[in-house]
């Protein structure tokens, strides 16, 4: 492994072809910002010794979420340059004011990192995160994945999302998906705007994301899955050839990811569940009921569609507009 101490570390700009093969080494990307606050992120390089292709991978998006950013660093600090063809960029924490605060979202500008690419190059903090990570990270990949889990009041099962398109984009997508070792894999027939993931979808660079059970704390059972999955998808890359494991989905699912379109609460309450994840539901079926202090039903959730509970929230604690209920399909033809 080379050491590559004489490279500056501190960058502005980051361009692979600017270091030699062989190179392993984490650099900072500088950004300024007119919030008056200025950020250092990590980026992990690893370029192999023989040309190939290039894997870009985001944790830490928002700022709960801490399963994606301890995959990217185990996964960097495994990784031998000899051995890999191509490269891995690893942005651990991609919201570094949000992981701060241990929020979704920045305390900066109030901001979602994964609602606002492609960013403003002279905009708020999070604007200029989104737009620097874009310019510098995302573009001149050829594969894109961004580590999420289900945040501090949210849970998900532990999934793969890939685009389901019938391009090259969605084969390469689900190719990935299909090999990254989820029990469950969820189609999305178009991608939602102001995303890592449409970013990359715009530029033609296939993409996955991962979510997985949240809650607020880490959980090494998920993150190792990341590391497997993204080494798995490296694999079929040809990123690197070691063994990985062959792995079938049980849960094949399809419709929109866009959480923004869950089923609200709209009352402030106690929210009760009457379902869990991955649970059957049809057109009607209660989800959950929000009670009064004193245990007054005041408000019934209802699915709106029949399908799978794919998202629900854990935290009882709701008020109008909380997001209570994501129902997705079944990809009856994966
Ligand atoms: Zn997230």
């Amino acid at each position: 492994m080379n050491s590559c101490d004489s490279y500056k570390t501190e960058i502005t700009k980051f361009e692979l072809n600017a270091y030699p093969t062989g190179f392993k080494n984490v650099l900072n990307l500088l950004i300024t910002s007119k919030d008056s606050i200025d950020l250092s992120i990590p980026i992990l390089v690893v370029k192999g010794s023989k040309p190939g292709k290039t894997i870009a991978v985001f944790g830490g998006v928002h700022g709960d979420e801490y399963h994606g950013p301890q995959a990217i660093r185990d996964l960097y600090n495994s990784l031998n340059p000899d051995e890999l063809n191509g490269a891995f960029i690893g942005v651990p924490h991609s919201n570094i004011p949000a992981f701060n605060a241990g929020t979704r979202v920045s305390p900066v500008d109030g901001l979602n990192l994964a609602r606002i690419f492609p960013g403003n190059p002279t905009g708020s903090l999070t604007e200029k995160i989104a737009h620097c990570l874009g310019v510098n990270i995302i573009q001149g990949s050829d594969f894109f994945i961004d580590l999420h889990d289900s945040g501090s009041y949210m849970s998900m099962p532990l999934l793969i999302g890939y685009y389901s398109g019938s391009n090259q984009i969605g084969r390469q997508s689900k190719n990935a998906a299909f090999v990254f070792g989820t029990d469950v894999v969820w189609g999305h027939p178009e991608v939602a705007e102001g995303r890592s993931i449409s970013y990359a979808h715009n530029l033609g660079i296939p993409w996955l994301y991962a979510e997985s059970p949240g809650g607020g704390w880490l959980n090494l059972y998920q993150v190792n899955k990341y590391i497997s999955g993204v080494k798995n998808v490296m694999k079929m890359l040809g990123i690197i050839s070691f063994e990985t494991n062959i792995f079938t989905p049980k849960h094949y699912l399809i419709g929109s990811g866009d959480v923004d379109k869950s089923i609200p609460t709209n009352r402030n309450g106690y929210l009760l569940a009457e379902v869990d994840l991955l649970q059957q539901v049809t057109k009607g079926q209660t989800l959950g009921k929000v009670i009064s202090f004193s245990g007054e039903e005041i408000e019934t959730i209802k699915s709106n569609t029949t399908g799978v509970v794919i998202c629900m929230r854990r935290t009882p604690s709701v008020k109008p507009g909380d997001i209570a209920f994501l129902i997705t399909g079944i990809d009856k033809s994966p």
